[in-house]
């Protein structure tokens, strides 16, 4: 079989994708059979553009000089993948999302600078999607080793990846966790993808909704529940859109109506 050109591209987020990549060990010797790859900044040195058959993006688009990179990727790629819930929803960068005051914040960290200002034309974090045709999506934060692995198989045997489709509650379920909603902890589990094994609430800690949104989410049964537990609707907004980015605020404008 001919090896597929791969690429690794990473924008704006903890670059814990790549270490994943990085840290996949003896798979990662397996899978360097079947693929070659032609880009990964943090790996190796001689990064060429070429024509790839599969490209891995990491982290959000946060200034108008990555989505320019991104388009520009986009040209000459023929599968996008975009990894970890930066890639996927905006990542915890968002959460400001839609909140005035952004570039006071963004100056507050880098100075008042116009001409970084005007270099890198910042704007609030959006998802890779925003901008290019997303084929396939792996979340998490960071996304997991076996997940990834398991899908790159998939796809280089032409099948898309499978993820889970339940959220973390199932796997909390599973491990015969207390029920935190049940106690009044505002936990996320309901409305977050499996495949964490449910690891915060397994220590008694609320999920923050780390591996992003899950179709479906049944947001407003869970706003209501957390309104009548008395948190406050600004409260549970910062709180939903802190990992769910723009995928859950449009999730929150759909339910307005159903929760005033
Ligand atoms: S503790 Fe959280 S993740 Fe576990 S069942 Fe309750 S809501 Fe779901
Ligand atoms: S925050 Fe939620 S999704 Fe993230 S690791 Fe914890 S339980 Fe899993």
């Amino acid at each position: 079989m001919e090896k597929k050109k791969a690429g690794i591209y990473s924008f704006t987020g903890c670059s814990g994708e790549q270490l994943v990549i990085l840290e996949c060990g003896a798979k990662l010797f397996e899978l360097l059979e079947l693929i070659e790859i032609k880009s990964f900044l943090m790996a190796q040195s001689n990064n060429e553009k070429a024509i790839l058959d599969i490209v891995f993006l990491e982290g959000s688009i946060t200034t108008k000089k990555q989505e320019k990179e991104l388009k520009e990727i986009r040209t000459h790629s023929k599968m996008l993948v975009a990894i970890g819930t930066c890639a996927c929803f905006g990542g915890i960068q968002s959460m400001n999302l839609g909140e005035p005051g952004w570039k006071k914040r963004f100056q507050k960290v880098y100075g008042d600078n116009d001409k970084l200002f005007k270099a890198m034309e910042p704007f609030e974090s959006k998802p890779c999607d925003t901008f290019v045709k997303i084929d396939y999506y792996i979340p998490g934060c960071p996304m997991d080793k076996e997940q990834f692995l398991h899908s790159v198989a998939r796809i280089l045997n032409g099948n898309p990846p499978y993820l889970y489709k339940f959220p973390v509650c199932t796997e909390c379920k599973w491990k015969e966790n207390d029920c935190l909603l049940l106690k009044g902890i505002p936990c996320l589990g309901p409305l977050t993808r499996g495949g964490c094994g449910a690891i915060c609430p397994s220590y008694n800690l609320p999920c923050v909704g780390c591996w992003g949104p899950i179709e479906e989410a049944n947001v407003a049964s869970e706003y209501k529940l957390l309104i009548e537990k008395g948190y406050s609707p600004q409260e549970l907004q910062r709180k939903m859109r802190k990992f769910g980015g723009v995928t859950m605020m449009e999730y929150l404008k759909k339910i307005k109506k159903q929760v005033k």
